[in-house]
């Protein structure tokens, strides 16, 4: 029997690991490990791979969006719309940031939330809404064009599962007013910890960015602003820095794992999968298929070797961390038909043709014994 992680993070590091050595090497012999060069150099190089003029590091994806918040102004007695199906981090960023998080419903077809959802849940109040590009796929380019050109709200993207995703021949990142990224290990760009990126077109968001992450200081031992400590590792850039010029490839080997889940899996059971694009504009952080067997499925697989997940059991509102918000069960149908039945099945760059296989052979399987 196969023994399949949900991602396996030990080849690729082993693969690149004499250059992610000599990257390590190079930061101790310099000792820079606040700000140093690394972190210049990769904020330079992942604003370019995202079509952006600027990027600043911070040290996770939550307090990107938590800072990106902040450098567009919002604060208490303001709203920021978001999916109710998306990681706790999105819905988090917004409470920390002092603002009310107003969740709208996805779609059935794509788990995204379409734009006349984001709209039909403004106020007078609202000052940001944030796509989600869910498992590492985006809106339309006539969606997100008009969600961007609408002066009511800024947009912030969510875009810790889609690094190099594109929509209308622009990246994830650079359609919005920001774009915040995380680099936790397991993210199709992944460190050795916690890391995050803000990427932007705008040189003053930049410089406000630069100041809170740094505890709101422009200038050391001067204050202005409230801000943080929310840097990224100059260690942490270097790793990055070797894994960048992969990362295209990487996602491109995503697409071939979805490509063949898709060939094998096309009618089988009650199985919903995700629309995959040939052109490699959704990069696959996930692979997330849908089916009403989701949690008897989910045992036969861990049955077999198979580590799947789940992404996510619980929806934004109905976290106890947010039961001063208001939300009711019930409010929000589709992202709680979601939540009970996604599961993700095993992806990542290296899982190798044999490993698909035998992924998709056991879900097929299941679903012959069922019908039996
Ligand atoms: C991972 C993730 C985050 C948070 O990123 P961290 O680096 O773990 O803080 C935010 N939003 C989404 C959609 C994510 O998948």
């Amino acid at each position: 029997m196969m023994q399949i992680p949900l991602v396996d993070l030990q080849i690729q590091t082993s693969n690149l690991r004499p250059q992610l050595d000599a990257a390590v090497a190079r930061v101790i012999g310099r000792c820079d490990f606040i700000l140093g060069e690394e972190v210049r150099q990769f904020e330079a190089a992942f604003a370019k791979f995202c079509d952006c003029q600027y990027g600043v590091g911070v040290s996770s994806g939550t307090d990107a969006l938590h800072l990106a918040l902040r450098a567009a102004g919002v604060g208490p007695g303001d709203e920021v719309i978001l999916p109710a199906n998306t990681f706790f981090a999105t819905a988090a960023a917004v409470v920390m940031s002092g603002a009310k998080p107003v969740c709208v419903d996805p779609r059935e077809s794509d788990f995204l939330v379409a734009p006349e959802m984001l709209r039909s849940a403004r106020t007078s109040r609202t000052k940001v809404v944030i796509p989600v590009h869910l498992y590492g796929q985006m809106l339309d380019e006539s969606s997100l064009r008009s969600l961007c050109e609408d002066s009511s709200w800024a947009v912030i993207e969510d875009c810790a599962q889609a690094h190099g995703a594109r929509s209308g021949g622009k990246a994830s990142g650079s359609w919005g007013l920001m774009g915040c990224f995380s680099f936790f290990p397991g993210k199709n760009l992944g460190a050795f910890g916690d890391g995050g990126m803000i990427t932007t077109q705008r040189p003053d968001i930049c410089q406000k960015l630069q100041a809170l992450r740094n505890y709101g200081s422009p200038v050391r031992y001067e204050h202005p602003v409230l801000g943080f400590n929310n840097r990224l590792d100059t260690l942490q850039a270097a790793v990055l820095s070797v894994k960048l010029p992969h990362l295209q490839r990487f996602n491109e080997q995503r697409h071939q794992v979805a490509c063949r889940y898709e060939a094998e899996l096309r009618d089988v059971g009650d199985l919903i999968l995700p629309k995959i694009p040939q052109d490699g504009r959704h990069v696959l952080h996930l692979y997330a298929i849908r089916t009403r067997r989701r949690g008897t499925l989910l045992h036969y697989l861990k049955e077999h070797g198979i580590a799947a997940g789940i992404h996510y059991p619980t929806p934004i509102h109905l976290h106890g961390a947010f039961s001063d918000q208001g939300w009711k069960k019930g409010q929000f149908p589709v992202a709680e038909r979601l939540a009970a039945e996604v599961l993700s099945l095993p992806i990542y760059p290296e899982l190798t043709d044999d490993q698909t296989g035998y992924v998709a052979e056991t879900v097929r399987r299941f679903f012959d014994h069922a019908s039996r």
